[in-house]
């Protein structure tokens, strides 16, 4: 059935790249998703296949039923694109300004269609049932995994996929790994109070440009002094507002970062440290703060056992070339399904190997191989299969 169905998907290819350039060219934003998800309800319309559109607010979950029971298996691709103006010369370049497919969504959307195309006509053949989950909102916190989850599209569903393509891996390489391989994500934002006044009075003042800037340093501590060397963590400060003018004490700064960690409990104690180490800087300079957490995405863990089917999947395809990764400071809200139901999560290399420039993802040049769709498709389609299979 295999041999059908890569033959199957190489003669959809065509229409798959047709899809992703379709997607490439009408971007929309997380949760703001509204002709992407239609494009997807009316191609299944179109392919008889049995669908169900609003899930979770927006996303798309089709379902191809096998003729004999087994295993049911889940496949998910998300849909949203980015807040970047696209700096492409493609001919299907985004016509919405400020907005682009720059992480690959469109090809994980094409692929993911393909091979519900692909696996419909098959379904005499296939025992248990394919769940294909098309989701909204990956790139915005919380999720738009968390509401497809409410929504009830693990319910019954054995074990679920799915890939992401990467520009780092060439075209032709499958990535996999097992355990923690993307991590967990969490925002703040620290606005420290302080008694804003005249430059010429500074003691009539709480300098909070002053206490800002302190607090920016030292919490570049917490990782470096606070936290094992063998637990990775990264805790980056993007943005510092604070004041106006030479002559004026700002009473207000602003500050906005993040944390990244694989570690649960770790992930919990820098929340608590930040905490203290604002409260213990503002206190010093007389300031108070008020801090807000963001809960992001946790870490991404791989099931042994369903990675195990990918690595083998992959190996079976002449034309690619499998490697296990090291972790990635990167977040997927991929995650959440992988803390309900056993799952794998890999990548699809998309880098060219002509010696053009591979720009990564979220760059406004930003360009896949399509190459990597085929590629990607059959790895799915072999990996379902292979999970479909009753375990001896
Ligand atoms: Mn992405």
């Amino acid at each position: 059935m295999q041999t059908q169905l890569f033959e199957a998907l190489e003669q959809f290819e065509p229409t798959m790249i047709a899809l992703r350039r379709d997607f490439h060219r009408h971007p929309e934003l997380s949760f703001q998703e509204v002709r992407t998800p239609e494009r997807i309800a009316n191609f299944y319309a179109e392919q008889g296949i049995p669908h169900e559109t609003a899930v979770g607010g927006r996303g798309v979950v089709a379902t191809i039923e096998g003729k004999q029971p087994g295993p049911t298996i889940a496949v998910r691709a998300d849909f949203d694109a980015l807040p970047l103006q696209e700096e492409t010369t493609l001919a299907f370049r985004s016509i919405h300004p400020g907005v682009m497919h720059a992480c690959g969504h469109d090809g994980h959307t094409a692929m993911v269609m393909a091979l519900a195309a692909t696996l419909y006509p098959l379904r005499d053949q296939l025992q248990g049932t394919i769940r294909i989950i098309h989701q909204h909102g990956e790139e915005v916190f919380p999720g738009g995994a968390i509401q497809m989850i409410e929504a009830g599209v693990l319910e019954g569903v054995d074990a679920i996929f799915a890939t992401h393509l990467e520009n780092d891996l060439s075209v032709g390489t499958i990535g996999f790994r097992e355990g923690h391989t993307l991590c967990a994500i969490d925002e703040f934002e620290i606005i420290v109070h302080g008694q804003g006044g005249h430059a010429q009075a500074p003691h009539k003042t709480r300098d909070a440009l002053v206490a800002g800037a302190q607090l920016v340093c030292n919490l570049q501590h917490l990782v470096s002094r606070r936290v094992d060397p063998f637990e990775p963590a990264v805790l980056a400060i993007g943005s510092f507002h604070a004041g106006t003018a030479p002559n004026i004490v700002t009473g207000e700064a602003r500050i906005v970062g993040e944390i990244r960690t694989f570690n649960e409990t770790l992930r919990h104690q820098l929340r608590q440290e930040v905490d203290l180490v604002a409260k213990t800087t503002c206190a010093g300079i007389g300031a108070t703060y008020s801090i807000d957490f963001t809960t992001g995405y946790p870490a991404l863990w791989n099931h042994p056992d369903e990675t195990k089917l990918v690595q083998e999947a992959a190996s079976f395809l002449p034309e690619a070339s499998v490697r296990a990764l090291t972790p990635m400071m990167a977040a997927d809200d991929f995650a959440h399904y992988l803390t309900h139901v056993p799952g794998s999560y890999f990548f699809t290399g998309s880098g060219y190997t002509d010696g053009r420039v591979n720009y990564p993802q979220h760059h406004p040049q930003y360009e896949i191989n399509e190459q990597a769709l085929l590629i990607g498709a059959k790895t799915l389609g072999a990996t379902v299969l292979r999970a479909l299979k009753p375990k001896d």
